[in-house]
């Protein structure tokens, strides 16, 4: 799952990535409007949280650009105090859910898993593979409906494998699933965490394949 964050203040900004990345989220951070803008026309994202004030365009703008695109994309706003007629025009214009400043982020994340959990937005939240369930709003695994253990990166590299089945996933696709523009990767981090992933795996049978030179496949369980 991957979110953008449109949100110019940058401790504030930092706090909330820091914890929805170490929940698993893949999270991008912008500071301004036009760059929020620009990201929402470049990649597909699965949540958005948007500040309303924000420089060179205001969230409201950004919010309605995206929603004249016809992005169903879901979108909740972060309004100062004294902002209730803009949160008012926010849902109007199609933000889904709105939260006043201050919060306190554990309850910003259960905000974005109803989101994620309330409808289909392409992406779908359990991802079923063999004895594997992969809830992917709540960030749990279970095998044989055991909960099973992952770390934050281990989940991320799993869930990017389970999206791919049967095709190769390359270091490059998982650097830009795993982590967000700021974050720091490197090949050898990924092949750390895929050495875990894959020995936590293994005992209950399944296999991540090194394609040497390409990357890593997960085999259609059928084949
Ligand atoms: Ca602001």
């Amino acid at each position: 799952m991957r979110i953008l964050l449109a949100e110019d203040d940058d401790v504030l900004s930092d706090g909330i990535s820091q914890a929805l990345r170490q929940s698993g989220f893949a999270v991008d951070q912008v500071l301004s409007g036009l760059d929020a803008d620009h990201a929402l026309t470049q990649a597909p994202y699965d949540l958005v949280v948007l500040d309303l004030g924000l420089p060179q365009m205001d969230g409201l703008e950004v919010l309605k650009r995206l929603r004249s695109r016809g992005e169903p994309t879901p979108v909740i706003i972060l309004t100062a105090r004294e902002g209730l007629k803009n949160r008012v025009t926010g849902l109007d214009i199609g933000a889904d859910d709105y939260l006043t400043k201050p919060f306190d982020l554990p309850e910003l994340e259960a905000r974005i898993r109803a989101l994620l959990r309330r409808g289909n937005w392409g992406n779908s939240i359990e991802i079923t593979y063999g004895p594997i369930r992969f809830d992917t709003v709540g960030r749990r695994v279970l095998v044989h409906d055991q909960p099973f253990e992952l770390s934050a990166r281990e989940l991320s590299l799993l869930e990017t494998l389970l999206q791919r089945v049967g095709r190769i996933v390359t270091k490059e696709n998982l650097a830009e699933h795993l982590y967000g523009w700021e974050d720091e990767f490197s090949h050898n981090t990924i092949e750390v965490n895929m050495h875990r992933l894959r020995k936590k795996l293994e005992p209950v049978g399944i296999n991540v394949r090194t394609i040497r030179g390409l990357g890593y496949l997960l085999e259609n369980p059928t084949t």
